[in-house]
């Protein structure tokens, strides 16, 4: 789902899901139903009066804070009894009020804007660094003269780097100067549905007519084209509608345009008339930065030694970074203390698992066992056989086959060897383990070590 029509409700109910023991969140809270959000109140009810003296009295502070953290404002909380809306969703699996709701725009007052961006995804809240100085640049110069300097604009990088934040802050941008311009964000994926629903209704007209009346059109995760070959000649026209008449078009991607191998060669190559440009994972500096902007956005009150912790730890990308922050601070805000490095650890212990787990690489199981065997990492790469060798080489194999996710080809290049090779050395390990419980002993042993320096090597 589109990170702007994300549910405050919801992802409150996921920071209280993190604090709260599972059986008492799915007593009290799960059982809650958020029915109205607006720009400033949040009405909430359950099903019988028992529910709401109880949470009134013992969770609702906790539940405001929750709220506050995510939404990054306070907000007036209603608590109702409403057993009619709880009948209606035992009958419909799929009620209207479980429909997303839109987070409430900051300072627009009661004007409606004629686009459907997130308001806090602007150039204002986005941290430049190394990695992302040449799309910024890119995308300032598209915001400052739509059309006139890259048409279209493609950004490109993994998941979490900011490419909705940047592709909207482009359209937050041109609303501002131009308030009468049609600026259309959508999802690859709404802009499928859409269209499928157009011929279904035969109805193909208007959805033509809709998407080139625009003047600005930004597409979000275009590699969702991948593959559909009528979508594609349908959106080839719109493209080239949109660019004959000097209308921006800026796409967003988790590939490069040729890298997307069901893509149309003409597609391919209009993706690449403007500028093509990635978005990289941020450094340990440039991901202090946005902890420190986030926290100030949010209003929090975290030191900065705790933020350029979190900034080392959490390498993999933004949203998981900004992920780990809501949690440190709604943990803080509930509970009314200041956390230290080791309750970090343990509030985020999934999340850092995962982090170490990524950043576990053949080469640091290779340097672990030569370590622990005493041996060099070349004796563990190279072509000796000698029984002392041999061993701990297989071994290395084993832990790169199953504490990575690398299949055997790749790994067999690490070690010089063909994949077959790894694959034996795998299950010679394995069968060996089962019946020897000093070599299970060994295996813990180095899976731990090796944890332990991948961890060393995110800080
Ligand atoms: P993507 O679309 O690449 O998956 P998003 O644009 O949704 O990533 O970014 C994920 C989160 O990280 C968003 O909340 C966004 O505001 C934040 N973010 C990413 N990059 C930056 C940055 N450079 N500065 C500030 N916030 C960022
Ligand atoms: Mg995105």
């Amino acid at each position: 789902m589109e990170k702007n029509r994300s549910n405050i409700w919801e992802e409150a109910c996921k920071q209280l899901k993190g604090i709260l023991s599972g059986d008492i969140y799915d007593r009290w809270i799960a059982v809650i139903q958020c029915l109205e959000l607006t720009e400033t109140t949040m009405r909430l009810a359950v099903a019988n009066d028992f529910y709401k003296d109880w949470l009134e009295e013992n969770y609702f502070p906790m539940i405001r804070k929750a709220v506050m953290v995510v939404s990054g404002k306070e907000m007036d909380i209603t608590l109702e009894v409403d057993s009619a809306c709880f009948d209606a969703i035992k009958e419909e699996p799929e009620p209207e009020s479980h429909a997303p709701i839109s987070l409430p725009t900051l300072g627009l007052g009661s004007k409606k804007p004629n686009h459907n961006l997130n308001p806090n995804y602007t150039f204002d809240s986005y941290v430049v660094g190394p990695a992302n100085q040449f799309a910024h640049a890119a995308a300032m110069a598209a915001a400052n003269s739509p059309s006139r300097t890259y048409n279209p604009l493609f950004i490109y990088g993994g998941v979490g780097l900011g490419k909705t934040h940047l592709m909207q802050a482009i359209g937050n941008h041109i609303a501002q100067k131009k308030t009468r311009a049609k600026i259309c964000y959508i999802t690859c994926e709404t802009f499928t549905n859409e269209y499928i629903e157009a011929l279904q209704n035969n109805n193909v007209s208007a959805f033509r007519k809709k998407y080139r009346k625009i003047d600005m059109l930004m597409i979000d995760d275009i590699q969702f084209l991948d593959g559909k070959q009528r979508l594609q000649e349908e959106f080839f026209h719109t493209f080239n509608t949109l660019f004959e008449s000097h209308k921006q078009i800026v796409l967003t991607s988790d590939r490069t345009p040729s890298e997307m191998a069901g893509l149309a060669p003409r597609l391919i190559s209009r993706f690449e008339w403007g500028l093509v440009t990635e978005l990289g994972k941020p450094d340990v500096e440039t991901r202090s930065a946005i902890l420190r902007k986030k926290a100030e956005l949010l209003n929090l009150n975290i030191g900065h030694d705790l933020l350029d912790y979190l900034a080392e730890r959490v390498s993999s990308n933004v949203r998981s970074l900004e992920g780990a922050l809501i949690r440190v601070a709604t943990f803080m805000s509930l509970t009314n203390q200041q956390v230290d490095v080791q309750k970090v650890e343990e509030l985020l212990h999934d999340l850092l698992d995962k982090e170490s787990q990524a950043a576990i690489s053949v080469d640091i199981i290779q340097r672990t066992v030569a370590e622990h065997f005493d041996l060099r990492q070349s004796d563990i790469m190279g072509k000796k056989r000698s029984k002392d060798i041999a061993w701990p080489r297989q071994i290395a194999m084993h832990l790169a086959r199953t504490m990575t996710s690398q299949s055997f080809p790749v790994i067999g290049e690490q070690f010089s060897r063909n994949h077959a090779t790894i694959l034996y050395a795998h299950d010679q390990v394995s069968t060996k383990a089962e019946s020897d419980r000093s070599i299970q002993q060994t295996i813990a042993i180095l899976k731990d070590k090796v944890s332990k320096n991948a961890a060393k090597v995110l800080s």
